[in-house]
């Protein structure tokens, strides 16, 4: 969506939002398409006292799968951005601001990016998963496979019955 900010630039106090669903089925993550159900946003821009700033609130749910065991996750997530807005940037780069030269800001290209900033860069189905057993791929958090127990050096045999 296309946010006109024509006025908000030339009145102090003015306001302006939007409310919408965007669709981010088509975005690529890694090989994956983990929006698979529209993302909420709510975008507010407010002139204050010659600032004009916007802040996005967006709720989604994101569809990906362990980083360990490649169990399918679905997580909800939530996140608030802000962003202070300007026509043009005069001074060198900053990251602070957002450049509008044509005082329209493109609030779907801002969301998707802030979004993909904002999420963590690993998935894991719970913080102690003990991942997939290399050899055989077998699940370990469903249990213990045989690999581990044929796996032993005999050097070491004396040692587990030791422990045992
Ligand atoms: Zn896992
Ligand atoms: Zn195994």
């Amino acid at each position: 969506m296309l946010l006109d900010l024509k006025e908000l630039f030339v009145s102090d106090g003015a306001r302006k939002s939007a409310a919408y669903p965007l669709d981010l089925t088509g975005v690529d993550v890694n090989g994956e398409h983990p929006f698979t159900s529209p993302v909420n946003v709510k975008a507010l821009v407010v002139n204050t006292a010659g600032i004009v700033s916007v802040t996005i609130d967006v709720d989604f749910v994101y569809s990906t799968s362990c980083d360990r065991c490649l169990t399918p996750i679905k997580r909800e997530f939530d996140y608030t951005f802000t962003h202070k807005l300007i026509e043009s940037l005069e001074e060198e780069y900053n990251d602070d601001y957002i450049e509008t030269p044509d005082l329209q800001l493109d609030l779907d290209e801002l969301t998707t990016s802030d979004i993909l900033l904002e999420l963590p860069s690993k998935f894991l189905c719970k913080g102690d998963c003990q991942g997939l057993c290399q050899k055989c791929g077998h699940n370990l958090n469903l249990g213990d496979c045989d690999c581990s127990k044929a796996e032993i050096d005999p050097r070491l045999e004396k040692l587990k019955d030791l422990l045992n």
